[in-house]
């Protein structure tokens, strides 16, 4: 069994939908397809969600009517026998009659979730219509009857496999198995989601749990590149990562993988594709536990950063102090991600800051606190890196930007820089001309 995923672009129109159904063709075996919705109708539910708390019903109705016709002519364009069609369409307004219910009750969490994947919901049954009026034999599945994912940072794959096989077990035997990305049932049984982005996440669940041999996640871009191309020119794809180098950079904000995506497939080493729906012809990326070369591969970005700097020339080195601070942290499950020391000083990163206020207030009591917010960390990714001898070009760029705090040696993978995000841009090109466009040759030894 294989598990591919089609990201949000590549069933964003008729022609990219087409575009599937053909690289679908291509491949034999038994494959699971995890979908997202079509590009941008997540982000119109959520703007929906937001018109519910505002009780705002008129932009409710029309955000609904949009949708309806988005939807609809999608299925017009692609299913042409008329039973499918109108089956298709009745299954669209009901998911959509479902919304504009909701939107008249109370908001909650599960509220949120239920209307915002229901973009997942109306595309995977408008792709199975259209895989049959193709003549492609499938099924299509309820993901919120298998998804039962209660810990999101570590996922109970075992009981999704469980629940996946009793949910195809009374179906007709069919090689290809359609169903949603991003949604997922809560250790409440609550309709919860992955977060934005997640359907990544989906597909390596859904792997691991089916013991796939391979997932492919299909998207616009041909492969991983070695730096964020929204902000870099002359990046590239890279032709292997290894687990950990990925999850590195998915982790540190490449937005092309969703954070957690390649936890589930390390623990069973299933191989990861990354390709571009739009040349499927590309070697695209392959991310797995065989690494053939090593040095610098690439760097990522990662926003929504605070630096907390504990001053205290009190007792910061004194035994004991570390494990104080660690444990403020520890009680507001707040996860750490950089830190530096100094005799009378600590500094440390956190992405999450719902509990910064209480994280505070406990800390005041060990010395002078600063707090520094909208920074970005930049993540430098390679096998062996910091034996890579042109990997000290990048101190150069001290003499450039205003680096906050730099993490080196924690691994031999990583070397971690903290900047003020107003100089994200400039640092990420930066670092480009200095370890890529420089660099005549690898230089590693
Ligand atoms: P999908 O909708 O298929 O999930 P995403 O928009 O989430 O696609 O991810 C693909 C996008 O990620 C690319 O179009 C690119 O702009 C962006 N991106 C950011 N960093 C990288 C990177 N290192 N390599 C490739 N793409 C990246
Ligand atoms: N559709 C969801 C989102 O836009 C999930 C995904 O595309 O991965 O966040
Ligand atoms: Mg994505």
């Amino acid at each position: 069994m294989k598990v591919l995923k089609f990201g949000g672009t590549s069933v964003g129109s008729v022609e990219s939908i087409r575009n599937v159904k053909n690289i679908l063709a291509k491949g034999s075996g038994k494959k699971v397809l995890v979908l997202s919705a079509m590009a941008g109708v997540t982000n119109k539910l959520v703007e929906i969600t937001d018109f519910i708390k505002a009780e705002n019903y008129s932009a409710i109705n029309s955000i609904i009517a949009e949708l309806k016709i988005k939807h609809e002519s999608t299925i017009d364009a692609l299913i042409d026998q008329p039973v499918l069609n109108s089956q298709a369409k009745d299954f669209i307004n009901n998911v959509l009659q479902n919304i504009q219910d909701l939107s008249h009750t109370k908001y909650s969490e599960s509220l949120y979730a239920e209307v915002v994947t229901t973009g997942e919901t109306m595309l995977t049954y408008i792709f199975s219509n259209f895989l049959t009026n193709s003549g492609f034999q499938n099924n299509f599945l309820n993901a919120k009857e298998f998804m039962k994912v209660s810990n999101l940072e570590n996922p109970d794959t075992d009981l999704v496999g469980k629940l996946f096989e009793k949910n195809i077990a009374h179906l007709e035997p069919a090689d290809i198995y359609i169903t949603q990305g991003f949604v997922r049932i809560d250790g409440q049984n609550s309709i919860s989601t992955l977060k934005r982005g997640g359907s990544d996440y989906s597909a390596t669940i859904l792997a691991a749990a089916v013991q796939a041999e391979e997932v492919q996640i299909w998207t616009d871009i041909d492969g991983f590149h070695n730096n964020d191309p929204r902000y870099v020119e002359n990046t590239h794809a890279i032709a292997e990562l290894s687990f950990e180098e990925a999850a590195e950079l998915a982790y540190f904000g490449a937005k092309i993988l969703h954070p957690q995506t390649i936890s589930p497939v390390i623990k069973r080493q299933i191989p990861l594709f990354l390709k571009n729906t739009f040349t499927p012809e590309l070697p695209g990326t392959k991310i797995s536990a065989e690494i053939h070369s090593r040095g610098l591969k690439a760097i990522s970005a990662k926003d929504g950063i605070t630096a907390i700097k504990i001053k205290s020339n009190r007792m910061l080195m004194a035994h004991g102090f570390l494990k104080k601070i660690f444990e403020v942290f520890d009680k507001y499950e707040t996860a750490i991600d950089m830190i530096t020391t100094s005799e009378i000083a600590i500094s440390l990163t956190i992405d999450d800051d719902r509990n910064l206020k209480e994280i505070l207030e406990e800390l005041i009591a060990y010395g002078e606190i600063t707090v520094e917010k909208e920074h970005s960390i930049i993540c430098i990714v390679g096998e062996g890196l910091i034996e890579d001898k042109s990997t000290s070009r990048l101190f150069e760029l001290l003499n450039e930007i205003p680096v906050r705090m730099i993490s080196y040696g924690g691994s031999d993978n990583n070397i971690s820089l903290l900047v003020d995000t107003k100089n994200k841009i400039q640092t990420l090109q930066g670092l480009n001309r200095k370890l890529f466009e420089d660099r005549a040759i690898p230089q590693f030894v």
